[in-house]
């Protein structure tokens, strides 16, 4: 039986830390939503983000666009984040919808409130071992679980499924920075079972349910899944469970894994934002 890497007391950890650095500090950190249109994924979200907010005695503020507003009216509302000083970070839920320049917008937020590590400069600097920058909370989430776990890294070879800016690429630059060995692949990589089967470490960050069975895995693995697919309204990973469940030496579930320790991540770099604020 796989041991099962919970995020959600990962999570927790991370929050009474947040908690006791806002009690320190003297104020309320703030969160600017930056959201367009009304999916209700992205509703949920910042639903959670505001309730996880208040438990830590951090604050949020809501910016909302309608669905067919301007890449210019976004970069509008970006310029007044940027320059409100009561705003210590800001996340921006993506995708944009299409039509939309999303890398101007990334771009536009000042690096220190970009605390989803979602800019060209934040992502470079985490490129070449800027330890200041902020990474992609979700990123930054799976090494936090492993390291809560009290996983070694170093030597390990680590696979990723997936290449995109948000999760895969700068995940694989966190593991390197930990002296692990790591293999990207992505739709267009061939043999992928084999190549998973090689990891010491598989993290899969696709959204395709069920990608990840048994031809993937093998015994001894650690299996991080980060995907997330909402099907008959329930939160499905890129996974097989029962697969992993059987085989591997640990794994994370979806929901209460990755997911859980993304919020708490990103509540961490607003408070380190804030407290850079005051510096
Ligand atoms: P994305 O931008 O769509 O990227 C998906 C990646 O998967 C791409 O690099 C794609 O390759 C690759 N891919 C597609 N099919 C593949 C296959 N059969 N084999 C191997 N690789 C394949 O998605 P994303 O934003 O990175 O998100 C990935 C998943 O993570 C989604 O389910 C998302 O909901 C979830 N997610 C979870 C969290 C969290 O906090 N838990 C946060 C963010 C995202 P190409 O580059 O060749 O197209």
């Amino acid at each position: 039986m796989a041991e099962l890497l919970s995020g959600k007391s990962a999570a927790a950890a991370i929050r009474a830390d947040v908690a006791a650095r806002i009690a320190r500090l003297g104020f309320a950190p703030r969160l600017a939503l930056l959201r367009v249109g009304d999916d209700p994924d992205d509703l949920a979200y910042i639903r959670s983000i505001k309730r996880q907010c208040a438990a830590v005695g951090a604050e949020t503020a809501h910016f909302a666009l309608p669905l067919g507003c301007t890449t210019g009216e976004l970069l509008r509302t970006v310029e007044t984040v940027n320059r409100r000083a009561d705003l210590h970070g800001c996340l921006l839920l993506r995708p944009l919808p299409k039509g939309i320049d999303e890398h101007a917008v990334c771009d536009a937020l000042l690096p220190e409130k970009d605390i989803d590590g979602m800019s060209s400069r934040s992502l470079g600097a985490l490129f070449v071992g800027d330890r200041n920058a902020f990474a992609p909370c979700t990123a930054q989430a799976c090494v936090e679980l492993l390291d809560y776990y009290r996983l070694p890294l170093s030597g390990l070879h680590a696979v990723i499924l997936g290449r995109s800016l948000v999760v895969g690429r700068p995940l694989g630059q966190l593991l390197l920075q930990r002296d692990a060995t790591v293999t990207l692949c992505h739709s267009k990589s061939q043999s992928l079972p084999a190549l998973c089967r090689s990891a010491d470490l598989l993290i899969s960050a696709v959204g395709q349910i069920g990608l990840v069975d048994e031809t993937y895995m093998r015994a001894g693995q650690i299996v991080l899944d980060v995907g997330t697919t909402t099907c008959g309204g329930q939160l499905m990973g890129d996974v097989n469970a029962a697969d992993a469940e059987a085989l591997v030496r640990a794994r994370s579930p979806v929901p209460g894994g990755v997911g859980a320790v993304t919020t708490a991540v990103l509540l961490r770099n607003l408070v380190t934002a804030a407290e850079r604020s005051v510096e």
